[in-house]
Order: structure tokens, then C-alpha cells, then sequence
């Protein structure tokens, strides 16, 4: 990676540190802040440097691929989810964050959040440089679905497949729909797997 130095160097954020200590990693996970640093070069002119964000894996990140807390300039990556696909996806969640990054830098506006005006803007730019391709939302292939929630459970009552992502049994989340849109009146879990 090259010599700039980030906020996470400069002024340890705990939060921010503690994931980012660790450049060389086991399990062959890429070096996330090297490839931002790289990205950052190529698709942003090198201007999020000075944005000052941490870059890092987050931990138990089963639901979403990847996350920036603006305020606190913190993008986490899920490496639960980015192990069980090919690496551009890595690569379009990672410009996915970028963008907030670089929106909120520059905007420091409640629209950074969003996936509108703006972000689509920059997204449409990514995408015409190429090759990676930047979408809003992942939809994540079945089999990865199935494989990071692999806990089946069965409503006795409608036959609804639930599937999450711990052992637990169903509670909040035993609320399901029924064909014609309305909940199920007499969820009732049965373990399949
Ligand atoms: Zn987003
Ligand atoms: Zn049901």
C-alpha cells in the first residue's frame, strides 16, 4: 500500500483500529485498505484520501455485503459474504461505499445516505469507466443465500421456509406473509435443517 496516511494511522479510532491492525491476514482475505487505496486512484482521482474513512472487515456481517458510518468514517466489508463470491463483487461493494464516502466529503448532507439523485449520478460514472460495476443492492445468489443462513425452519400452518442465519429458534421474525398479503395467523415453527 502506499505511504498516505489515514485517519486510522494518525488518530486511532477504537472502533476503526481494532479491525484494521492487522494488514496481513490468514485466511486469504484481500487487503481491503490497499485495494480502497488503489480504487480511490482510479476511479476517484485519488480524493478520498483526505476523506480520512477506515477501511476494514467488519465481524459477523451475514446481511449486508458492506457498510459505511459516515459520521464516524467507518466502511466495514463482509468477508462472511465476500468469501462466497467472485472478487468483483468485493470490488463493486467496495465502490458502492466509496461513493457515500465521497458524497458525504464533499456534501456532508443527509442526501449521502441515499441511493438517489446523486449516488446514481456517480454510480452511472463508475460504471462507464468499467470493468467493475457499482448496483445499489446486492442480490445475492440463492446458494450463497442458503449458505449463510442455514438454519430451515417450516410453518406448520402456511408451509412459509424460513431461513436465518443462527441456530436460534424463530421469535420477532416468525411474522410471514401468507398468499393474498395478509400474516400468517397461527405461526407454528418447524425445524427442517
Ligand atoms: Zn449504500
Ligand atoms: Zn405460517
Amino acid at each position: 500500500m502506499s505511504g498516505r496516511v489515514t485517519r486510522s494511522q494518525q488518530l486511532p479510532l477504537a472502533e476503526g483500529l481494532r479491525f484494521s491492525k492487522h494488514p496481513c491476514t490468514t485466511d486469504e482475505r484481500p487487503d481491503l485498505r490497499g485495494l480502497y487505496g488503489q480504487l480511490d486512484q482510479n476511479y476517484f482521482d485519488g480524493g478520498l484520501a483526505a476523506a480520512g474513512y477506515t477501511i476494514g472487515w467488519g465481524r459477523r456481517m451475514k446481511k449486508t455485503s458492506g457498510y459505511t458510518d459516515l459520521p464516524l468514517r467507518i466502511v466495514r466489508i463482509s468477508w462472511e459474504i465476500h468469501r462466497l463470491l467472485p472478487e468483483e463483487e468485493l470490488i463493486g461493494t467496495l465502490l458502492h461505499e466509496m461513493i457515500h464516502v465521497k458524497l458525504f466529503h464533499h456534501r456532508n448532507d443527509a442526501d449521502s445516505f441515499s441511493h438517489k439523485g446523486e449516488f446514481k449520478k456517480e454510480m452511472r460514472r463508475i460504471n462507464k469507466i468499467g470493468p467493475y460495476r457499482v448496483v445499489i443492492h446486492h442480490n445475492l445468489p440463492r446458494k450463497v443465500l442458503y449458505q449463510l443462513r442455514p438454519y430451515v425452519w417450516k410453518c406448520r400452518s402456511c408451509k412459509h421456509i424460513l431461513r436465518l442465519t443462527d441456530s436460534r429458534k424463530p421469535g420477532l421474525k416468525s411474522f410471514h406473509r401468507v398468499r393474498g398479503g395478509k400474516g400468517c395467523a397461527k405461526p407454528s415453527w418447524t425445524k427442517v435443517k
